[in-house]
């Protein structure tokens, strides 16, 4: 089920355009166009749930096989220093989306990055680019 006022479930729609990386029947893994770091990321079930406490399976399993899937590519294609695998609930936990994401950020030693890391726009330009070698490798 989507919810049609949610930004996330409307990528899954397609009604807003995203860089998707990879895809199957219940997930869909796509770039942050906020990148924390360079080859940040998201993967989603296609399910609207908002958080760890309402998500269910069989879309909480799908949606950590597909992390596992992405984060793989983006060692392979990145070959950074480490991976972090980040999941928000709530304000305190600084989410800003109300849909349960998963947030695979590739990470450079010493790149100083905070758990809590802000939200800047990213060049679109490179997102792609990054997409499509990511995409490749999945
Ligand atoms: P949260 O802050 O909830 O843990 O993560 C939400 C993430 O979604 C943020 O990193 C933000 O950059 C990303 N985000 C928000 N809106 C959009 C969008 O329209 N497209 C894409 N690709 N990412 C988005
Ligand atoms: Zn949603």
């Amino acid at each position: 089920m989507l919810d049609p006022d949610c930004i996330f479930c409307r990528i899954i729609r397609d009604e807003v355009p995203s860089f998707k990386v990879f895809e199957d029947e219940r997930t869909l893994a796509f770039m942050d166009i906020n990148p924390a770091n360079p080859g940040h990321v998201l993967v989603i079930p296609k399910f609207h749930a908002a958080d760890v406490f309402e998500i269910a399976e069989p879309w909480l399993g799908a949606s950590i096989d597909t992390v596992q899937k992405v984060a793989s590519a983006v060692w392979v294609t990145l070959n950074p220093d480490g991976v972090n695998i980040v999941q928000a609930n709530g304000p305190g936990a600084a989410q800003s989306v109300s849909h349960f994401h998963w947030h695979v950020l590739p990470r450079r030693n010493g790149d100083g990055l905070l758990l809590n890391w802000g939200l800047k726009p990213g060049d679109m330009t490179e997102i792609g680019a990054l997409a499509e070698r990511i995409r490749s490798n999945v």
